[in-house]
């Protein structure tokens, strides 16, 4: 199997999985209970935390654990609160119209308006500043786009913020202004701080970084005011009620650690691996050229269905997808796509390629030359009908 699909989700690491082991059965402890082996839990449950929140430059207790990131993102709406306007003449809640879709579902909800972006799927800079007004209080733009992998100049956008609140300051105006980020996709190939981003929120994913499943955190500087989604025993400073997954924060925090001390290793690994793919591939557009993570390749098959290219590249032991994989099981067209401004036929004949720790350069050589030959085979069937 050459696995390539990185970004719809990543292996449990071994060290991540032997750290976390421990936890299902001789500290099965609740961290909340008063003996001392739990209280030994509840301390590695808060070190556990305080890696991760190292990893964006910030302390324990400024993150909040999360049962994955769709949870956190919308953990993160609830810093506007009360209900959208029914006839909104100027909305509260601005996102890029290409985030993921725990992100625009939450901002529908919330009366939320979309900020374009440019054919190169950056942020359009533009459109940010004539649609914030004075009503706006939260802005979502992700880190890492999770089908393009286009990095957002996130620096550049929180600088914008701050000179819009500046002048809210000057003009009395009181209301808040917050800048939220997921980084999902990115934790693992970029170096990331939060006060260099300058983000108040910020979503992080332990299954994207090889942890597991289901364990996510969500950074929330001192300016911003959230509700919780979930009330009970008033577990992560009463925002996320719940028994905590001891297991999982000590294997995302593991993760983490590994992903840190393999920062620019990786960075230099898929950044070769990429060109290397590249070179050796045939008859295809680039969609992804500039600005993105090093694992993330787009490909565009003119005239090909890349959903019938997934199916032939599986049975051939190649594993690929045409976007997100919760659209692509639903069978919708990628958002994402149709904001850079593809054609339905552009849309309809790419594909996703994530690289990651599974694979080496073998496996790149050997999925060209089986992409290549797929698309060949299926360009003469075509040609045929
Ligand atoms: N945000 C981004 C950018 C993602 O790529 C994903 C996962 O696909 C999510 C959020 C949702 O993560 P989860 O399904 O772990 O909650």
């Amino acid at each position: 199997m050459i696995y390539l699909d990185h970004a719809a989700a990543t292996p449990v690491d071994e060290k991540a999985l032997e750290a976390m082991k421990p936890y299902f059965s001789e500290h099965f402890f609740n961290p909340s209970a008063a003996y001392l082996p739990a209280k030994k839990v509840s301390a590695d449950y808060e070190a556990a935390k305080a890696t991760i929140a190292h990893a964006i430059g910030a302390k324990a207790s400024d993150i909040v654990i999360t049962a994955g990131a769709t949870e956190a993102n919308n953990l993160a709406f609830t810093a506007v609160s009360g209900a959208p306007r029914k006839v909104p003449t100027s909305f509260r809640v601005l996102y890029l119209e290409m985030e993921h879709d725990s992100i625009r579902a939450v901002a529908k909800k919330s009366g939320g308006k979309p900020i374009k972006v440019l054919p190169n799927g950056l942020i359009d800079l533009n459109d940010l500043k004539t649609k914030i007004t004075d009503e706006t209080e939260l802005i979502s733009v992700a880190l890492a786009n999770n089908e393009l992998g286009t990095v957002q100049p996130l620096a550049e956008i929180s600088g914008i913020i701050r000179e819009i609140k500046l002048d809210r300051l000057k003009r009395g105006i009181k209301k808040q202004l917050l800048l939220h980020s997921d980084a999902s996709q990115a934790l693992n190939l970029l170096d990331i701080n939060v006060a260099r981003l300058g983000v108040d929120l910020l979503t992080l994913n332990s299954a994207k970084i090889y942890g597991p499943k289901g364990v996510g955190a969500l950074y929330v500087s001192h300016d911003a005011k959230l509700q919780p989604l979930t009330v009970g025993g008033g577990q992560e400073n009463g925002l996320r009620s719940g028994t905590e997954n001891v297991p999982g924060v000590i294997g995302f925090a593991k993760a983490v650690e590994i992903a840190n001390e393999h920062l620019n290793g990786n960075r230099k690994k898929y950044a070769s691996f990429r060109k290397m793919f590249l070179s050796e591939l045939k008859d295809f557009e680039l969609i992804n050229k500039k600005h993105v993570l090093d694992n993330f390749i787009v490909l565009c098959f003119d005239g090909i269905d890349a959903e019938r290219l997934v199916f032939l590249l599986e049975d051939k032991g190649v594993y690929v997808a045409t976007g997100a994989a919760c659209a692509a099981s639903k069978g919708v067209k990628s958002h994402v796509l149709k904001a850079i401004g593809l054609s339905d036929s552009q849309i309809t004949g790419s594909l996703r390629v994530s690289l990651g720790e599974t694979n080496d350069e073998r496996q790149i050589h050997e999925a060209a030359k089986i992409i290549n030959e797929v698309v060949q085979a299926e360009r003469k069937r075509i040609g045929h009908e």
